[in-house]
């Protein structure tokens, strides 16, 4: 895609700190650093969102994720973690509408933070039920 700025990273017409590259994807420093080591695993192929993925381009790139995650938690003893983050659409915080994969690696006091709100005391048997026949329908 011509306007696209994870494209031109991956031709090259930006430069990038490149981490891996193949046939299927290419991993370069997120520019930001959330934490040391932040890495986007990106596919070549240009998708704007896990909504535009197809079974193999998905396999194909999950694929390529467990190494690249190895190879960055192997650069430093201090990492001990690591979060792997898929944003899509305004709403979930993507700003760049090429996929791609946050590997986030994570450290002891480090300053990343994910909030997951539990609400579980706001639903019952019925709620889930709904909630779980308005999914299960469009599989
Ligand atoms: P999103 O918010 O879409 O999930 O993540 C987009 C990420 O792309 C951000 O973390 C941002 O720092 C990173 N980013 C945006 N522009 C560039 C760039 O030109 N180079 C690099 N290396 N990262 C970028
Ligand atoms: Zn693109």
């Amino acid at each position: 895609m011509d306007d696209c700025i994870f494209c031109k990273i991956i031709k090259g017409e930006i430069p990038s700190y490149k981490v891996y590259e193949d046939e299927v994807v290419y991993a370069f420093l997120d520019i930001s650093q959330t934490t040391p080591g932040h890495t986007l695993v990106v596919p070549k192929k240009h998708v704007k969102d896990i909504f535009e993925y197809d079974a193999d381009l998905a396999a194909a790139v999950f694929a390529r994720i467990p190494k690249i995650a190895r190879a960055i938690k192997a650069s430093d003893p201090a990492i001990e973690g690591m979060n792997i983050l898929n944003n899509n659409g305004e709403v979930a915080y993507q700003s760049v509408f090429h996929s791609h994969f946050h590997l986030i690696p994570r450290y002891q006091d480090d300053d990343f933070r994910i909030q997951f709100v539990n609400k579980q005391e706001q639903y019952d048997d019925a709620k889930y039920q709904a909630v779980l026949d308005k999914i299960t329908k469009q599989l």
